[in-house]
């Protein structure tokens, strides 16, 4: 079995033994994350013994590559890729016209957590995702990238699991694509995602003050949240809004709320004013994301809300002086939803 190339102690330890100087790693991490050299023989200013040495024990994909899609309008890439255990997850790049392009990725395969309107949920936990693996997915987006000429300037942790389930791979992740001598994106363009952790909102405040926070609320009341994330009766809203106060308080960074809308489940126009009134004064955004219709599970049913219900929603909470956005849905043709095409392959298996 061959290792990852991004896993750092692993490439050093073998070095190390094969009597090679640690200055050595050094060019390598130039070539591979500021020339992206996918070819260990090309990497010209190391010894060809040195080379053969990362051939015999390194790749740069522990995945492969299954499906990539792209829409129609050239804006998203969709991967779908395969483990070497045959499992499932995603990531998808989504191209600005202002350069902004970001990456989201999956930090688990499956979830544990069970959101009633998401692909993923229904997998349940299969297993956390290593480091390596999630930093795979950020490379092959910046390597592609890359090629076109362009370069990848958000990452965002929205893809398939929870992130505060998988905390430590989490941080490791992040502290490698942001260092200077990696990937370096820079730590306010990354963006992690919880549906509410409330340990893990904690100890993110603490280790990354600089790192964008988006919350999952997609319900301004414990009721109507609980009914569609089980999340929300171990840490109901009261506990989750106090740890992200403190967030605010702390950082003194904006937080994201994405709201999910859902036809006849949360988007009760009396909803908005409460959750006007939740989120007035607070550092806030709220991205609402018309419900992307998926197949196969028992979530058939559900369907987005009219356009004019969810502009009726920003309305409203423009009232109580709350920044909005309403989301393109520019991936509708390629199934670019968390757990979309995952969840399609495990019904397959
Ligand atoms: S929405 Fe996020 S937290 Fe909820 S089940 Fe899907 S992946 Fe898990």
């Amino acid at each position: 079995m061959k290792y990852s190339i991004h896993n750092e102690d692993k490439v050093k330890e073998i070095l190390k033994e094969n009597g090679f100087p640690t200055f050595r790693y050094a060019q390598i991490e130039n070539a591979v994350y500021k020339n992206f050299v996918t070819d260990f023989q090309e990497i010209q200013t190391i010894p060809k013994k040195m080379r053969d040495l990362l051939d015999e024990n390194f790749t740069f994909n522990t995945f492969e590559v299954d499906t990539e899609k792209t829409s129609e309008n050239g804006q998203t890439t969709k991967m779908l890729f395969k483990t070497s255990k045959w499992e499932f997850i995603e990531a998808v790049i989504m191209r600005h016209k202002t350069g902004r392009n970001t990456l989201c990725v999956s930090c688990q395969v499956g979830c544990p957590m069970a959101c009633t309107f998401c692909a993923t949920g229904k997998l349940g936990l299969l297993r956390n995702l290593e480091t390596s693996e999630i930093i795979e997915q950020v490379y092959y987006a910046a390597e592609l990238l890359n090629k076109e000429g362009q370069f990848l300037r958000n990452v965002v942790y929205m893809g398939m699991g929870e992130p505060f389930l998988n905390y430590e791979n989490l941080k490791t992740s992040i502290n490698f694509i942001t260092h200077q001598k990696k990937i370096a994106i820079a730590n306010r363009r990354v963006t992690v995602s919880t549906c509410g952790i409330v340990p893990g909102i904690e100890k993110f405040t603490k280790d990354f003050p600089q790192t964008s926070l988006a919350i999952s609320l997609h319900a301004p009341n414990d009721e109507v949240r609980g009914s569609i994330m089980p999340v929300d009766h171990t840490w109901p809203l009261a506990k989750l809004m106090k740890s992200l106060d403190d967030y605010v308080d702390a950082t003194n960074k904006r937080i994201f709320y994405e709201y999910i809308m859902i036809n006849g489940v949360n988007d009760n126009i009396k909803l908005a004013d409460e959750l006007g009134r939740l989120l007035k004064g607070k550092l806030a955004h709220v991205n609402f994301i018309p419900y992307n219709a998926w197949e196969g599970t028992d979530s058939d049913g559900y369907q987005t809300t009219p356009r004019f219900i969810i502009e009726k929603f920003q309305k409203t909470l423009e009232k109580y002086g709350v920044v909005s956005t309403i989301r393109h849905t520019m991936w509708d043709d390629i199934d670019a939803a968390c757990g979309q095409l995952a969840n399609k392959k495990e019904d397959d298996k």
